[in-house]
């Protein structure tokens, strides 16, 4: 694909494809079209089960002032009243105000600080995004999932930054949370591509297809996902020894539901997996590119080394990217995440401000030439030399990050 094709793929998926949703299917099939027509070959979809909900009533009111929000969708329902607590530390004297309280909190919702919240008390929850700097007053769309919940359900809901201040200004007061949904179970799927080769180990491939509900999901993460085309349109054309399968995940942004289905539903295959190649958010005009690497430290030194000898700009180190490759390390498979990170006040994701206009042909191929350089190294070894062991500091990683245990602060 040259740099207008490429870019063409974005005007063509400049839609909100939350996972579960029926854009989010109608991109998936896109891109098996996609497949077809670059590569010659079917892809499959493959669907798993997801929570669905329809909020049909959120309200927020503070002091009996209505504020705008959206409720927490698979938050359960009902109406809870309560004193407002902005709970900014969580630290054992902070938690400790959160008893009989709606608790308004910073950042995304975590696992941990809502357990947290709820052993001290908390009846309700407050969330808010956006950026109190931008003109816009957007709310994400955001859920409880199953994970951070562990089904203990209080009413939630999302507001906008801008308001979020306002109310902390004037000093909280009586809060009430009304919310009313239908959940349901629905259906999101993965797009599964092989390239077979000349022995049944592969390398997987991933990026996720699946949008946040304010985004047309452009950078995060249409960009890798063409990237995933890209690099099957050229190995569909070049001899691999190594089978190559490619899987465009969907609900990744609903916590990584497409790798983790697909890990669960391929567990014996996995064995079979010498390496995962994971692509999230390439391609951006602005910004230094990255190597995470979930395996050994060796890794990290051969694609420096690389990048140092094709005169490619970038810098890799060891870590948990927060993505597809995760749920694929944690079955044992070394991963490495490649991305273009752009600094914030370039480039941003999970709001409308996530389109094409963030990202350049030209670094589009150049990142997809330096992914493609290191995909064919591994593709045509004569042996994949990344062992396959996971490293002890890696193992804990994941443990934190799937949160099979709590790390230390
Ligand atoms: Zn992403």
């Amino acid at each position: 694909m040259d740099e207008k094709e490429i870019m063409q793929i974005f005007a063509d998926t400049a839609y909100v494809r939350t996972g579960g949703s029926g854009e989010e299917r109608r991109c998936a099939e896109y891109i098996a079209e996609k497949c077809r027509a670059l590569t010659g070959r079917e892809a499959a979809l493959e669907p798993f089960d997801v929570d669905m909900a329809v909020i049909r009533a959120a309200r927020f009111t503070v002091d009996g002032q209505e504020v705008p929000c959206k409720g927490y969708l698979c938050a359960g329902s009902g109406t809870v009243q309560a004193p407002l607590y902005y709970l900014p530390n969580t630290d054992p004297a902070s938690l400790a105000g959160c008893r009989g309280k709606i608790v308004m909190i910073d950042g995304y919702l975590g696992h941990w600080i809502y357990q947290d919240m709820l052993d001290n008390g908390a009846v309700g929850f407050v969330t808010y995004d956006g950026d109190a700097n931008y003109t816009d007053r957007d709310i994400d769309q955001r859920e409880l999932r199953s994970f951070v919940s562990n089904g203990r359900l209080v009413p939630g809901v999302n507001i906008n930054a801008k308001d979020a201040i306002e109310i902390v200004r004037r000093g909280g007061g009586t809060a009430c949370i009304q919310l009313e949904q239908d959940q349901s179970v629905g259906r999101s799927q993965n797009v599964v591509l092989d390239l077979p080769g000349q022995t049944e180990e592969h390398i997987v491939f991933t990026a996720h297809y699946d949008s946040t509900s304010l985004s047309l999901g452009a950078y995060d993460n249409m960009s890798g996902s063409a990237g995933l085309l890209a690099m099957a349109e050229r190995f569909s054309k070049e001899q691999h020894r190594y089978g190559l399968r490619f899987v465009w995940c969907g609900s990744e942004e609903r916590g990584l539901l497409g790798s983790k289905a697909y890990a669960a539903a391929h567990e014996k295959e996995l064995e079979k997996a010498v390496l995962n190649i994971n692509l999230d958010m390439i391609g951006s005009v602005m910004g230094k590119f990255i190597a995470c690497v979930t395996g050994e430290e060796k890794l990290v030194h051969y694609i420096e080394y690389m990048a140092g000898e094709l005169g490619f700009g970038m810098e890799a180190r060891q870590g948990v990217y927060s993505s597809d490759s995760t749920p694929l390390a944690d079955k044992g498979v070394p991963a490495v995440s490649f991305a273009r990170l752009a600094p914030h006040n370039t480039a941003t994701i999970h709001n409308s401000y996530d389109t094409a206009a963030l990202l350049a042909g030209s670094q589009m191929r150049a990142d997809i030439g330096f992914i493609g350089a290191f995909a064919a190294r591994m593709a045509t070894a004569a042996r994949c030399p990344v062992g396959r062991e996971m490293p002890e500091n890696m193992k804990e990683k994941l443990d934190y990050y799937l949160l099979r245990k709590r790390e230390k602060k």
